[in-house]
């Protein structure tokens, strides 16, 4: 990371402590967040896969399920956003918006389970015109170069917009997003997660990550900034991936992940869960559908 954790923090934190001054607003809430997918970027069933697991998702003895994305929707006004475009875009803008084209789209990073769910919003579907498309200056540069995301910028379907790691982006209707960098495979781009506050509430959302001992901060202190935290629930234990080194393995394992966050302020939840993760069905892996008043 290029940025210091204390950096990251005081930013964070600072947004949030001038928020909870206000109180939160009478009434019913206005913003809710909504889980729209759980699973790593491969999907659940996934190819290939012959477990118990994936061969119920095809016998039609549980659901399948789609990759980890968020939504985030106004039942007011009817604005929502969107926090990464999956594989599932179709699917999951239909249950957020009711099939609308979201106010707008916050993206991680460039792979696969994260991003290609622009795809949607070209010609060959319904031709959007000018959907903000928030992202890292590496992410933004990415799609505007490579083809076939180029075409999408070239034919104004969408409208990229560069956001800087630690910068509160504050949107209409009081709701804030603030992305900080965070430590992953980056061969395209870099990588964010984004604290997004509300008049209520505050959640962080950080699907795909290394090893927290990899961070510059610390995501505990980051958890006792906000209220609900959504994190990397990718593996459960090295031996679920056979025949791999655990040092080749990156991402945080839900029990470290459990045992740094035993206490906080924020409610841990597990979201982007590999097929072979066999804590799926574990009470702290959020739900597709799931809802979170901000
Ligand atoms: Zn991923
Ligand atoms: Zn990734």
């Amino acid at each position: 990371m290029r940025t210091t954790g204390v950096a990251i923090l005081a930013a964070l934190v600072a947004s949030g402590a001038m928020r909870a001054g206000q109180g939160p607003p009478p009434g019913p809430p206005d913003w809710t967040l909504v889980v729209l997918g759980i699973a790593q970027d491969g999907g659940i069933p996934h190819l290939r896969c012959h477990d118990a697991l994936c061969a119920a998702v095809r016998e039609g003895r549980r659901r399948a399920e789609t990759v980890a994305s968020i939504g985030v929707v106004n039942r007011r006004t009817g604005e929502a956003y969107v926090f990464d475009a999956t594989p599932d875009f179709r699917a999951q803008v239909h249950r957020l918006t009711g099939g609308r084209t979201p106010d707008g789209i916050f993206l991680t990073h460039a792979h696969i389970g994260h991003y290609t769910g622009l795809m949607y919003l070209g010609r060959e579907s319904i031709g959007a015109r000018d959907v903000p498309v928030y992202g890292t200056a590496r992410m933004t540069a990415y799609l505007r170069s490579n083809g076939p995301w180029r075409l999408l910028v070239e034919q104004r379907n969408i409208e990229l917009s560069t956001i800087t790691p630690q910068k509160p982006m504050d949107l209409p209707g009081g709701l804030r997003v603030t992305s900080f960098l965070v430590p992953h495979r980056d061969e395209l781009t870099d990588t964010v997660g984004y604290r997004i506050e509300g008049p209520r509430a505050s959640a962080l959302y950080v699907p795909d990550t290394d090893r927290w001992e990899t961070w510059n901060t610390s995501i505990r202190d980051l958890a006792d900034t906000a209220d609900l935290a959504l994190l990397d629930g990718t593996f459960a234990s090295p031996a679920e991936v056979r025949g791999r080194d655990i040092a080749e393995i990156p991402h945080p394992m839900m029990p470290v992940t459990r045992e740094l966050l035993r206490g906080a302020r924020a409610r841990l939840r597990f979201i982007h869960v590999n097929h072979t993760n066999a804590e799926l069905d574990a009470p702290d892996v959020v739900r597709e559908g799931w809802e979170f008043p901000l």
